[in-house]
């Protein structure tokens, strides 16, 4: 098993599942292997003597995923750390202001970099003091039915949720907020989910039991809007792709076989779900979002999440953002090098930045000619890892396009008065 060391390199960025002609699974391989690799571990810091019966029987390509979460009391502490990311959040945004202070000062870094194996190079992302949830919840349906703009209506009957994940709800509520708000203005029935933990951080650090009994619950939470006819948007890049790819390995019951592919067929990325809404409603991305209303500048620079690429989720988007006028420079790397936790772990830090040269410098070239465009990515940790090389704000093209709907009038066949979001 020492010979399998590689997968603790593998980011799971995806990218060779497209690539591979007879579709070999290698990221899932990679993850079993990193969970074996886990056990094998445990085993050799505790009793050399106990083989471990999981590494010993199982052939390489397959793993027994137990219900009981105890057997990823084997985990070590700094994987825990970053696959418990609902735990954290939970904590991290009823002291949202402590961890955000906590986080500038160097000697707190130095500590995190000790006891976590996080590089004190990292800034670790804050939380919201608000969550996505009750952000939401916040907003009242005498609001929620102003928002339509008048003639603007989209009257397919659709209807869906948004499913609070935890790196939206936690981290980045503002992007729920935005989808919310744009697909409310064109008269969507959309709801928001309670949050529940998918399973995507536990699984990147190979808590394999952990990512099932999460992906269980949040089944079972979605099921029920799926029964009520509602499509499922998720934000997060990195959910969406467990829906499509990883939970047919962790929901490997005969009964579970139905939800696993409602979940497949029926979750979808935001702009993906704008791209197919808006010719059946016979609506104008160029008259709904009108690039040329941007504050700032219709030109962009977009990088698309590596998960989002190998799903298809990614194409839309920009088609999107195109179709509404905007002058698009996409990036032209696999992934952005920051890969969930993998950028953040001391050992891989250098690899991540290295990983990263490339979009930086495709990300100048594109600003050599014309001068400055806006950064927009639809990944949490793209979005961190163009944070850290550029220093400026990064957008989700949701929020992009949330503020072009903000900025004004905006006209379909007639003016109508557009109230702020
Ligand atoms: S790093 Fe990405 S491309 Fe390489 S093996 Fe892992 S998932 Fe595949």
């Amino acid at each position: 098993l020492e010979s399998a060391r590689f997968a603790e390199l593998c980011t799971g960025c995806s990218r060779c599942l497209p690539q591979c002609p007879v579709r070999i699974d290698i990221p899932w391989l990679n993850t079993v292997l990193r969970h074996r690799l886990a056990h094998h571990d445990h085993v050799g810091q505790t009793s050399r003597s106990v083989p471990s019966t999981e590494t010993a029987a199982a052939p390489p390509n397959q793993v027994t995923i137990t219900a009981n979460t105890l057997t990823d009391r084997r985990t070590p502490l700094r994987e825990v750390f970053f696959g418990r990311y609902d735990a954290a959040g939970q904590w991290g945004s009823r002291f949202a202001a402590l961890v955000h202070a906590g986080g500038k000062f160097s000697l707190a870094r130095i500590a995190l970099e000790k006891i976590f194996g996080v590089d004190r190079r990292r800034r670790l992302p804050t939380f919201a003091a608000t969550t996505l949830v009750q952000a939401a919840s916040k907003m009242t349906q005498p609001e929620m039915m102003l928002d339509r703009p008048g003639g603007l209506s989209c009257t397919t009957g659709k209807k869906a949720v948004l499913f609070a994940d935890v790196f939206t709800n936690y981290g980045s509520p503002a992007r729920g907020l935005a989808t919310l708000k744009v697909l409310r203005r064109l008269g969507l029935d959309i709801t928001v989910s309670e949050t529940s933990p998918d399973g995507r951080a536990p699984l990147s650090q190979g808590m394999l039991a952990t990512s099932a009994a999460q992906a269980r619950g949040t089944a079972a939470m979605l099921k029920s809007y799926l029964e009520e006819g509602r499509d499922i948007l998720v934000v997060e890049p990195s959910v969406l792709s467990m829906f499509r790819l990883e939970y047919k390995h962790l929901l490997d019951r005969p009964q579970e076989r139905d939800i696993v592919h409602w979940l497949r067929a029926r979750t979808f990325d935001p702009c993906e779900y704008l791209w197919q809404l808006l010719p059946a409603c016979g609506l104008d991305a160029v008259r709904i979002f009108p690039a040329a209303r941007d504050p700032h500048s219709n030109r962009i620079f977009f990088h698309g999440h590596c998960q989002q690429r190998t799903i298809g989720a990614a194409a839309p988007t920009e088609a999107l953002l195109r179709a509404a006028g905007f002058d698009v420079v996409t990036s032209q790397v696999e992934c952005c090098g920051m890969a969930g936790s993998f950028g953040y772990k001391k050992e891989f830090y250098e690899l991540s930045m290295a990983v990263a040269d490339d979009l930086f410098a495709q990300v100048r070239r594109a600003e050599a000619e014309g001068g400055p465009r806006t950064l927009v990515a639809s990944g949490t940790s793209c979005v961190e890892q163009l944070r850290a090389g550029f220093a400026r704000p990064v957008l989700h093209p949701m929020e992009l396009l949330a503020t072009i709907v903000q900025a004004g009038r905006i006209t379909e066949g007639q003016d109508h008065d557009y109230r702020s979001l």
